[in-house]
C-alpha cells in the first residue's frame, strides 16, 4: 500500500479535507509535563520545522496550552494549534494513555478530571519517593518535585533525578530496575498508579468537545488478544481514533493499526510523542499516514 511521508514529500499532501497540503503532528509535550522545551520553545521548534499544525498532549494538564497560544499571536506564527491533552487511564492492570484533541480546555468536567488525576499523581509521586528511600535513595521526591515546577509530576521526572544523582546509568535504567512495571508487581519502587477508567477519559474529552484518541496502542506490550480486548473496550466507549503513525513505527505495525481502525470503524491519528530533541525522532519527522485512513481531524 502507498505511503504519504513527510520525509519522503517535503510538502506532505494528506487526501483529506481540512488539512491538505500540511504537515501535521498531533502528540508532543512540554516543560508543563515531562517535555524537555517549554511551550514557547516547542512552538519555534516546531515553526524551524514548518510544521503547520501541532497538538500539545501534555500528561494530565492543558496549562501549556494558553501559553503557547499566546507565544504563536505575539510572534505572529503561521502555525495551527491544537488544544490536547493526554490522560493517563487505568485498565486491566495496564496504563493506558488515551489523547484528547481539539478540546475546550476549560470544560467543567474535563477540569474536574485533571484535578481528580493531579491528586493520583501526587500521592503516587509521595510512594514512590518513599520506597525508593528504602532502595537507600533519599529526597527524590523533593527534587522530583522541584523538577516538575507546577507542571505534571511523572515517572519520567523520577528517572532524571536517579539518573542525575549517578544511582542510574540511563533514564531507561531507572524504570528496569526501580519505578517501572514489568511483571504483574513491578519493580522495587514500582506505586499502582490511581487512574481514571479508560470511560472517564473518553467522557471527559467529549464533554470538552474533543476527539478521543488511543495513544501509541503498540508500547503496552500486549499481545494481539490482549490489544484486540483493549481496541474492542475503547470502540465501545466510543472512543474516535488509534493513534496509527509514531515515527517508531514499522511498516507492518502502521498496516496492523490501519487494519484495527478499518475493522472497528475508528479514525487515525498521528503524532511524535515528542519530549525532547534526540536523533531517533523529532516534532513532524517521519510520520505517515496510511492511504486508506480516515484522519481524525475529518471530526473537527
Ligand atoms: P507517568 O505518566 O508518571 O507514568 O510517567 C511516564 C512517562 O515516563 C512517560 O510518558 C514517558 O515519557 C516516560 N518514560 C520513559 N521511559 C519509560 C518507560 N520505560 N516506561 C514508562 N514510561 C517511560
Ligand atoms: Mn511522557
Ligand atoms: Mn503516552
Ligand atoms: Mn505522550
Amino acid at each position: 500500500m502507498a505511503l504519504l511521508s513527510t520525509t519522503d514529500f517535503p510538502h506532505l499532501i494528506v487526501k483529506t479535507e481540512g488539512f491538505a497540503h500540511k504537515r501535521i503532528d498531533l502528540h508532543s509535550h512540554t516543560s508543563c509535563s515531562d517535555g524537555g522545551l517549554s511551550p514557547q520553545t516547542l512552538i519555534d521548534r516546531a515553526a524551524n520545522f514548518q510544521i503547520d499544525v501541532l497538538a500539545i498532549t501534555d500528561h494530565d494538564t492543558v496549562a501549556g496550552l494558553d501559553i503557547a497560544q499566546k507565544h504563536i499571536q505575539d510572534k505572529n506564527i503561521p502555525l495551527k494549534l491544537i488544544d490536547g491533552i493526554e490522560i493517563s487511564t487505568a485498565w486491566q492492570g495496564f496504563e493506558i494513555h488515551i489523547v484528547g484533541l481539539n478540546i475546550d480546555k476549560n470544560n467543567l468536567q474535563l477540569t474536574s478530571l485533571i484535578e481528580q488525576q493531579q491528586q493520583a499523581r501526587e500521592q503516587r509521586a509521595i510512594s514512590m519517593g518513599e520506597k525508593l528511600a528504602k532502595c537507600g535513595f533519599t529526597n527524590i521526591y523533593a527534587d522530583a518535585k522541584a523538577m516538575a515546577g507546577d507542571g505534571s509530576i511523572t515517572r519520567a521526572h523520577f528517572a532524571k533525578v536517579l539518573h542525575q544523582q549517578g544511582h542510574v546509568s540511563t533514564m531507561q535504567q531507572a524504570f528496569d530496575k526501580y519505578i517501572g512495571k514489568k511483571g504483574s508487581k513491578g519493580q522495587r519502587a514500582y506505586v499502582k498508579p490511581n487512574w481514571c477508567s479508560i470511560e472517564e477519559a473518553i467522557q471527559a474529552i467529549h464533554q470538552a468537545g474533543g476527539s478521543a484518541v488511543m495513544a501509541h496502542p503498540i508500547r503496552y506490550d500486549l499481545s494481539a488478544k490482549w490489544l484486540r480486548r483493549l481496541i474492542v473496550q475503547f470502540s465501545e466507549a466510543a472512543g474516535d481514533a488509534l493513534e496509527v503513525v509514531l515515527p517508531q513505527m514499522s511498516p507492518e505495525q502502521r498496516q496492523k493499526m490501519l487494519a484495527y481502525c478499518q475493522e472497528y470503524n475508528l479514525y487515525a491519528s498521528m503524532g511524535s510523542d515528542f519530549h525532547y530533541p534526540n536523533k531517533w525522532s523529532d516534532l513532524g519527522r517521519n510520520l505517515t499516514m496510511p492511504v486508506g485512513a480516515k484522519p481524525v481531524w475529518a471530526l473537527w
